[in-house]
């Protein structure tokens, strides 16, 4: 584990960093059993965790393998002994739906890596750049304008990727929403109060193991006021309002800026099969779901440019003007059509987060990026 050791030694390092935020661990001896294959993947049990490290990518990314320890630790409080109520007693029969897995998963990937922060395994760029990553991947899911974080909780059993309609267009990821929305939150809590998500984490374990649906809510409204938490529970986590990023990280002195439609694109994935240009997903608001394109047509030429590849797909728009319907000829199940495709600008979001020059020092983003003394 390149970049500091997990166990850290005496009072510093990744497990004193969770076991401070508790006020110690709730067993004497934990395992973490890592196994190597081929992709990333982790399991919390009540003592140990067994972990998949993905062979080809420990040499780059060897703090992942930091990331997914600590996430499964957090686990050891958050899903294997503050439970949703929904979990207990555990059926393995049949679904449990809660519309809590976005706290379980998303507030435990919250503090999993803010853990890291405050054992001083990751420094303030590495964790901007994280919370970055993560930004960018929810703001290029277009299904966070129709699904709440709570729904997609609650639907969980139902978001099965390989078995969703539409899936990139459709689905929201709770993991990755609820980490963000978790730090949105200790935010929000923070510039309003002088109490953090810690608190709100420590209240539960004191006094409510066993998760109501409303909970979280309920935990934030007894530490932060109630109004504070209908407010932002409403919006951001039953509801599907735009995340207030810019407001929120700007009292922590962080510039978020996101930008997106610098230039004309097809707003699809495609893939060749046999040689043939396929579509693979169309991305909402862009040209080709405009245009009426589906997964599974053939790409076969636009504006008259025979489009054999990805670089042929670019080269068409770099030429095509906005607002000019050109004709698409696909082939759907056999039948050549031709369609009116009226170029869009790239949906593709990219967010950049920013500290230093220019920006004030901020005694919130220095007591929430804290490391521990
Ligand atoms: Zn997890």
């Amino acid at each position: 584990m390149a970049g500091g050791r997990a166990d850290g030694g005496g009072d510093h390092g990744l497990v004193p960093a969770h076991a401070a935020l508790f006020g110690g661990l709730p067993l004497d001896e934990y395992k973490f059993l890592v196994h190597v294959g081929e992709r990333w993947h982790g399991v919390a049990h009540e003592a140990s965790s067994s972990l998949i490290a993905k062979r080809s990518a420990l040499q780059d990314e060897d703090d992942h393998l930091l990331s997914l320890c600590s996430h499964e630790l957090f686990h050891l409080w958050n899903v294997k002994r503050i439970v949703p109520a929904a979990f207990v007693p555990y059926d393995y029969l049949h679904e449990t739906p809660t519309r809590l897995l976005w706290a379980i998963e998303g507030i435990t990937s919250y503090y999993g890596d803010l853990a890291l922060v405050r054992a001083g395994l990751w420094d303030e760029t590495r964790w901007l750049e994280h919370l970055r990553e993560e930004i960018e991947t929810l703001e290029n899911a277009p299904g966070r304008h129709h699904l709440s974080l709570a729904q997609a909780s609650f639907d969980g059993w139902l978001q099965e990727p390989a078995q969703m309609h539409d899936e990139p267009n459709a689905r929201v990821p709770f993991h990755n929403k609820g980490e963000i929305v978790a730090a949105l939150l200790d935010l929000t809590i923070r510039s309003a109060t002088e109490k953090s998500l810690d608190d709100v984490m420590r209240s539960i374990w004191r006094e409510s193991r066993e998760l109501q649906e409303d909970a979280i809510e309920r935990a934030v409204a007894n530490v932060a006021g109630a109004e504070l938490a209908r407010d932002f529970f409403a919006r951001y986590v039953d509801g599907t309002e735009p995340l207030p990023y810019e407001e929120l990280l700007e009292r922590a002195a962080v510039a978020f800026d996101s930008a997106s439609g610098e230039r004309l694109a097809l707003g699809a994935k495609l893939k060749t099969i046999d040689g043939l240009l396929m579509i693979e997903n169309v991305t909402g608001d862009g040209s080709a779901m405009e245009a009426g394109l589906l997964p599974g047509d053939e790409l076969i030429a636009i504006d008259g440019a025979r489009t054999t590849s990805d670089d042929d797909v670019e080269r068409v728009f770099e030429s095509l003007s906005e607002g000019e319907a050109v004709p698409a000829v696909i082939a759907r199940a056999g039948v050549v059509q031709i369609r009116a495709m009226l170029p869009r600008r790239d949906p593709h979001v990219s967010i950049t987060l920013r500290v230093g020059a220019g920006l004030r020092p901020s005694h919130m983003r220095e007591a929430w990026l804290r490391r521990d003394e």
